[in-house]
């Protein structure tokens, strides 16, 4: 047995294999397409070029494996018409995209309605959608859309990995996540945990590890590679607890945060995709607090187009219904990008064009997700965030925009709520002048993870500085309480939405300090939620 120490960013213990993950491993992207009928001609030809597989594979099976045989009977009736075919050449006609892209789609969205059900029939059939949708892709040279992670649940090892890469993974193959670099606030580790899994940084990876049996311990940020028996049987037991805990606090699930002594907060969700939606609603958010919405920008070809996005948010503003669901406008640049955008070379990227300055630059984009927020707003409970506001300057030609897109969408009688609008405060600039930005908007959000960065001039994804980045630091500590002041003064409600909200450590002092509501991953509701019902607040701080 060997052991590793690093630094956890997200608490639980895996038992599992290792896989080592190499970068490069194939993907699709979505493109769009200007010949629809060219695409559909092409999947016509893939699904025929794979029934002739399938009837080739029924062929040689009947003979040497009889009991196979009626799987690939089953995988040519799902590719003659039938609803996956229909829906796969549904989605190519509306949303004009090719067509690996949208079988991809449609599978996922397929296996993802059916997740829970155990009937061996539904199961079966999902699988022989996977495995159609597998052969279709090949055969039209777009390969996979997920990176493939085998057939039984991981621990991923890898050197670092980006937030685009944890997004196109299947995650329920994942037990905990292991890498070399990266940080608690890097993007890829607020994605681990968004899933609710165990993850380590700064951990001396090697690759002879592939395949080898390991335990994660993310509350000691330990990894244990070729555990004895002894040690194995220990965390059996623990990990045996660990869901016994869990369940208890599932049963906090209805209930409200309310302090011992009767303050009442709230516990919303910060989420990155639609899927993140179900974790929310089954840890019991009161609301989305914080919808990054670039993801919806990443590991793709092109932008996304507006009609793309409205649907995503309508989804979210439907499914949360009268719940408060906060969409953050894009936030690229730094360490999110993609090739499509083309954002030129930076010396100091996090100091760079990121955020809304990239917006304000590229304003057909930005209308876009204005056009496709406010559509959606009709449907739901929604509020608008901006990210990395500086100044008031910004929030004039916010404004000015807004106005645009808004006069834009009366004329074409589109409509859409006047909705409440909020902004990030994660730049120490914006600290100074809470007072003034305050008076402009309905809440403010605090992004400790960039403000804890910016204040201390460290870069919160340099393992280097992992013992030197305070984020408990008297300064920031100052700084959310200054901004609670100045926000309450200008009846603005006031939200922690970095990963320092989770921290249940400091769950008392924000509450003294008056802080309206916490924004966390889904996986740390009903923690926060515990910490909030034991607390008594008594008289809030001078
Ligand atoms: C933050 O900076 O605290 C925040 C919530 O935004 P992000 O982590 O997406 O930069
Ligand atoms: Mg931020």
């Amino acid at each position: 047995m060997e052991v590793f120490k690093g630094s956890a960013t997200f608490s639980g213990i895996a038992i599992g294999n290792i896989l080592y993950y190499h970068r490069g491993e194939y993907q699709i992207r979505q493109c769009l397409v200007n010949n629809v009928k060219k695409e559909l001609g092409d999947f016509q030809k893939a699904r025929e070029k794979v029934m002739e597989e399938l009837h080739a594979l029924y062929e040689y099976a009947s003979l040497n494996h009889q009991g196979s045989a009626y799987i690939f009977k089953e995988q040519i009736k799902l590719l003659e018409k039938g609803s996956f075919t229909r829906a796969v050449e549904s989605m190519i006609e509306t949303e004009k995209i090719n067509a690996s892209y949208a079988i991809a789609t449609t599978r996922d969205e397929l296996a993802q309605t059916f997740r829970n059900l155990e009937e061996p029939f539904i199961r079966e059939r999902i699988d022989n959608i996977k495995e159609i949708s597998s052969r279709l892709i090949t055969f039209l040279g777009g390969l996979t859309s997920t990176i493939c992670l085998g057939k039984e649940p991981v621990i991923l090892v890898a050197e670092e990995l980006s937030p685009t890469e944890i997004l196109e993974m299947e995650k329920e193959k994942l037990l905990a996540v292991v890498t070399h670099c990266g940080s608690e606030t890097s993007h890829a580790s607020i994605m681990a945990k968004t899933i609710g899994i165990p993850s380590l940084v700064d951990i001396d990876i090697q690759e002879e590890w592939e395949g080898k049996p390991a335990i994660v311990d993310g509350y000691t940020g330990t990894l244990y590679l070729n555990p004895d028996a002894e040690l194995l049987k220990e965390y059996e037991i623990r990990c045996k607890a660990e869901k016994e805990e869990k369940e208890e606090l599932l049963k906090l699930k209805d209930q409200k945060a309310v302090t011992a002594d009767g303050h009442e907060v709230e516990i919303y969700a910060n989420i990155a995709n639609l899927d993140d939606l179900n974790s929310a609603l089954f840890y019991g958010a009161e609301g989305i607090g914080l919808l990054r919405s670039e993801f919806q920008y990443l590991g793709r070809e092109n932008y996304p187009r507006e009609n793309e996005l409205f649907h995503a948010y309508k989804k979210v503003a439907e499914t949360m219904g009268d719940k408060l669901a906060v969409i953050r406008t894009v936030d690229l640049g730094a360490d999110k990008q993609a090739a499509y955008m083309g954002i030129p070379a930076e010396a100091n990227p996090i100091m760079g064009n990121r955020g809304i300055r990239l917006c304000l630059d590229r304003k057909r984009m930005f209308k876009a997700q204005l056009r496709a927020i406010y559509r959606a707003s009709a449907y739901g409970n929604l509020a608008i965030m901006y990210p990395m506001i500086t100044s008031e300057e910004e929030l004039d030609e916010i404004e000015e925009i807004v106005s645009q897109v808004k006069a834009g969408m009366q004329e074409k009688g589109i409509s859409y709520r006047e909705i409440p609008t909020s902004i990030m405060i994660e730049v120490p600039a914006a600290v100074m002048i809470c007072q003034e930005l305050a008076r402009r908007v309905d809440f403010l959000s605090l992004g400790t993870n960039d403000l804890i960065q910016y204040t201390l001039a460290m870069d919160r994804q340099n393992p280097l500085l992992k013992n030197k980045y305070n984020d408990h630091h008297p300064a920031i500590l100052r700084m959310i309480k200054m901004v609670v002041e100045a926000g309450h003064k200008e009846n603005c409600r006031v939200c922690i939405c970095g990963e320092l909200a989770a921290d249940t450590t400091l769950t008392e002092t924000f509450l003294r300090m008056g802080v309206d509501s916490l924004s966390v991953v889904p996986a740390c509701i009903l923690p926060v939620r515990k910490a909030v019902r034991k607390t008594i607040v008594g008289k809030k701080e001078q």
